[in-house]
């Protein structure tokens, strides 16, 4: 079995607030960062149009629901991440122009805001993770940008200046030790987070699990692949679920959840949550082509709450169509409040589905022995369609025998008929001793 790190004193167990309080965090400052180029998919109108939502919807004026406002990250934090010579790229406009050339190859862009966008992005992570385990919360959601998952600890990269998710983890492991040390970090982003992934690599206190479209996708490595299982002290802390193609739906994403995720996770037992939350796996985005929608979103995060006594922090990721991505971010905010209960039919995952996760099942059961048990649900389709291709056979056979019988009665009756005409043509001759009536 995976070495898992040791339990929390039993004290720490005793969590209980008597208030569910969702924590929301953004800042209008963050919508500074801003492209020269007005169609960039990576704008201020993604997390505009998530408040606006919220505030129509009434959300932001429930009583358990608690605005946060902007808090840069640290130095400090931000270095338990990133090199400082990478801050200080951020934070110096002359640095950055003279890697301006790489920074566009590595899809990232930057303005005067940048900085301070990127450092209120990082430091509302970090605040709304520490809030939780500071008991001031239950659970929250950072609506930052720029997003953070592929920035590396030496690099920007995909729209990412800091990453803001493993800025949050890292200051939770450091100066929340007394009370996390095992965090679950749940990366649902169509695209893999490989600066979260390096981070932890070798690192057996986080769990870090990616679902992604993986192979002519961005960002065309092979890091997001399913036999990248950690090292070292990491190794099996790290799990892969890459798509290879597109069109996955709800019932794919939740029979992943339900078949590897979840197993693993309850043997794990994280003392915190913390999603990549990006929603370019949703119906209509412009980038991820796959068929998400809001409920499926809602469904796995209800699956997340049964962790960790419900402590789960939702990070902004990708998700580049605006108004279905407010509608997603809504539904997860619904579910963090509790406020609507509703049942959602998601039908059949595909078969390639299955496939894989037999095939993530078998990659990581050396290291988690609670993926060596059979999957009942899955086991039992493949009973039903051997029962169908059985009865298919059986009906098949049946025909062929009725087809045969039916050729062998038609030849008794030519047979029969002809014997018939030549018994009539015997009869009609002159003299044959036929009599009449
Ligand atoms: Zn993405």
């Amino acid at each position: 079995m995976a070495d898992v790190p040791p339990a929390r004193p039993p004290k720490q167990d005793l969590y209980c607030v008597l208030d569910n309080m969702v924590g929301l965090y953004y800042d209008t400052d963050m919508e500074k960062h801003k492209s020269t180029d007005d169609d960039h998919q990576e704008n201020p109108e993604r997390t505009r149009a998530i408040w606006n939502k919220l505030k129509a919807e009434g959300i932001l004026k429930r009583k358990s629901c608690v605005l946060i406002k902007g808090k840069q990250a640290t130095d400090e934090h931000l270095s338990f991440v990133h090199t400082r010579e990478h801050m200080s790229f951020i934070d110096n406009p002359k640095k950055r122009s003279q890697r301006y050339k790489n920074c566009i190859m590595e899809q990232v862009y930057f303005n005067a805001g940048s900085s301070l966008a990127a450092r209120l992005a990082a430091g509302g992570a970090v605040e709304v993770a520490r809030q939780v385990v500071d008991k001031e919360i239950n659970s929250g959601f950072a609506i930052v940008r720029p997003p953070g998952h592929h920035a590396e600890p030496d690099g920007c990269k995909g729209f990412c200046l800091y990453n803001n998710i493993a800025v949050a983890a890292s200051f939770l492991l450091e100066e929340r030790a007394h009370c996390v040390q095992r965090i679950l970090i749940v990366d649902w982003d169509i695209h893999h987070g490989n600066g979260t992934q390096r981070k932890f690599y070798n690192d057996n206190r986080v769990l870090y699990f990616s679902i992604h479209r993986y192979g002519d996708f961005y960002p065309y490595t092979e890091d997001g692949s399913l036999d990248k299982i950690g090292d070292g002290n990491g190794t099996g802390f790290n799990i892969n679920v890459p798509w290879d193609r597109a069109k996955r739906s709800n019932a794919d994403y939740l029979a992943v959840m339900d078949h590897v995720l979840l197993p693993v996770a309850r043997v794990f037992k994280p003392d915190i949550v913390l999603v990549s939350a990006g929603f370019d796996a949703a119906k209509d985005d412009p980038i991820g082509d796959c068929v998400v929608t809001a409920e499926g979103f809602a469904d796995m995060l209800k699956k997340l709450r049964e962790l960790a006594g419900g402590k789960v922090v939702l990070v902004l990721e990708g998700g580049y169509g605006p108004d279905y991505l407010a509608d997603c971010v809504l539904a997860c905010v619904e579910v963090l409040t509790q406020a609507k209960e509703s049942k959602t039919s998601h039908g059949c995952p595909h078969g390639e589905t299955y496939d894989l996760i037999k095939l993530v099942r078998e990659t990581l059961s050396p290291h988690w022995p609670v993926l060596k048990a059979p999957v009942l649900a899955w086991e039992a389709d493949e009973e039903q369609l051997d029962k169908a291709a059985e009865a298919a056979t059986r009906i098949f056979r049946r025909l062929d025998d009725l087809i045969t019988e039916f050729a062998k009665l038609m030849k008794e009756f030519r047979l029969l008929g002809e014997s018939l005409v030549e018994s009539l043509k015997a009869g009609s001759k002159p003299g044959s001793g036929g009599s009449s009536v």
